[in-house]
Parts: C-alpha cells; structure tokens; sequence
C-alpha cells in the first residue's frame, strides 16, 4: 500500500457529484496530499473559502486547471482569451498552487491552419508567461494526445512543449500526464530532457481498450493498457518528487458511483498500480 498522501484529486475525477468542498473534505478523510481543482469548481466555491479550506485541511494544491485555449478567429477574441488567461493566473496565485495547467486550445472554429493556431498558441503563452513572472505563478504546458488536435489543444507531444520552453524560458514548463504521453515512442526522452526544474505536474490514469469515447471514457490506474509505473519511473529519475494527480474522465462509469468509492479505489491503486 502507497502512502495515500502521494496521491493528490483532480476535482475533473468526482466532479459530477461532488463540489469543491466536498472534494476537499474527502481529501482529506482518505488522506489523499493535494488536490487540483478546477476553476468552475473554484468559482462555485469561492475563492477565499476555497483557499481557507485547503489551507486548514493541509493540502497541495498540484494545479489549476485551467487555462489556455489560446487560438481564436480574430485579434478581439485572441486579447479575451489572454485576459482570460490573467485571470486564471491570480486564481492560482489566490489558492497558492504549484502551477496553472494549460491546454494549447485547437483550431478556431472553420480554421484549417494549424501551424497557425500553433503560432498563436505560442503567442499566447509567451504573453501569459510575462504577466505570470510578475506575480510568481509557474505554467504549465500539458501535451494532450493527438485526436485533441482539432478541438482542444495543439500541442500533442512532449518535445514540441519542450521546444516551447526552450523558445519562452523561465517560469514555463510541462505537465505529464500518462494518457496523453504513453504512446510516444519518444517519452523517455522528452521526460529526460524536460528534467526536474521542467516537470511541475505528473497526472495518471489509465488507457482503456476498447476506448470508446475520445473525451470520457478514461480508466483508473490499472484497468488499462499503460506501463504507469515505468512513466513514472522516468518522471522521477529526473528528481521529480511532486504527488501523483489522479484524473479521470468517465462518465459512464467513475463519474456515476459513489465518490467515496471512487476514492477508496484511487488511494489502493496509487499503491498497486502507480
Ligand atoms: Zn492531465
């Protein structure tokens, strides 16, 4: 058995039944370390609430998620989504998480441009990244598999967030997250040479086979076909020593049991299955 408190909840994994509070308190009854919310949730809660909550309970905050979503239609929409951008940069300052999780953003809507959503991403962060300096608050690029592409983000590989960093530099790094990496024949790598100082978030799950919703049909660590504790392995030879953030979209079937089931489950796979 894991030590639970390794363990930290993406509120994404019982987000259908539970509300920020709830999240927290259940943290902290399995004993879970951290917890990573998201804004909707963060914004129903409150933010001084939800930042006194998690302060009183002990946890780390492993990130917000999130932000990003950079590439839009025209220079109008861009400037809204950067403020947007600001905005969840001072959340994430209010409840002192360790990073801000970007997701690129895909094409924008009737756009075939892709290297050009790719340029305005890039844009987007270097811009974000300067307001984020100033107030102390780290990004981080999180690669999601290519079949998001399209419609969520962009960016899809680790070396291609690692070129980013290099371009952007400090204050900038990567979030790896086991379902959007492991089929990267280039992951050690990537892992290596985003090193320690690069890695600020390490997320797991689980790849299900059949799959059988592109979004929300996620599996818990060990239900699926992902050698977790080889990527974790790598994540940690750099001298990564963050918690494990469990996130799990899955609508037809975590999503709808009982979150402290759901829980339960999570702290006894982090020992058997991370
Ligand atoms: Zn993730």
């Amino acid at each position: 058995m894991a030590d639970p408190s390794k363990g930290s909840l993406n509120t994404a994994t019982v987000r259908e039944k539970w509300n920020l509070r709830q999240c927290i308190e259940g943290c902290a009854r399995h004993g879970l370390g951290g917890i990573a919310p998201w804004r909707d949730k963060l914004a129903e809660c409150g933010i001084d609430e939800a930042s006194r909550m998690i302060r009183d309970n002990g946890l780390t905050v492993t990130g917000l998620c999130r932000a990003g979503l950079f590439p839009a239609s025209d220079a109008a929409a861009f400037q809204a989504n950067l403020d947007e951008n600001r905005r969840a940069v001072d959340e994430a300052v209010a409840i002192d998480a360790e990073c801000v999780v970007l997701v690129a953003g895909g094409l924008p809507v009737g756009s075939r441009d892709l290297p050009g959503a790719r340029a305005q991403v890039r844009d987007g962060i270097a811009a974000t990244l300067e307001y984020a300096r100033g107030v102390g608050m780290k990004l981080a690029i999180e690669p999601l598999h290519p079949m998001y592409a399209a419609d969520r983000a962009c960016v899809n590989t680790l070396a291609h967030a690692n070129d980013l960093c290099d371009e952007l530099g400090e204050g900038l790094g990567v979030a790896v997250d086991v379902y959007h990496v492991w089929w990267d024949p280039n992951v050690a790598t990537e892992i290596a040479r985003a090193g320690k100082d690069r890695i600020l978030a390490f997320h797991v799950c689980d790849w299900l086979v059949p799959t059988t919703d592109l979004l929300l049909d996620r599996g818990m660590m060990g239900d699926g076909v992902i050698d977790i504790p080889a990527i974790r392995a790598m994540v940690e030879a750099t001298g990564f020593d963050g918690l494990y953030e469990v996130e799990i979209f899955s609508a037809e079937n975590w999503w709808k049991r009982d979150p402290d089931e759901v829980l339960t489950t999570v702290v006894e796979r982090l020992g058997s299955a991370v």
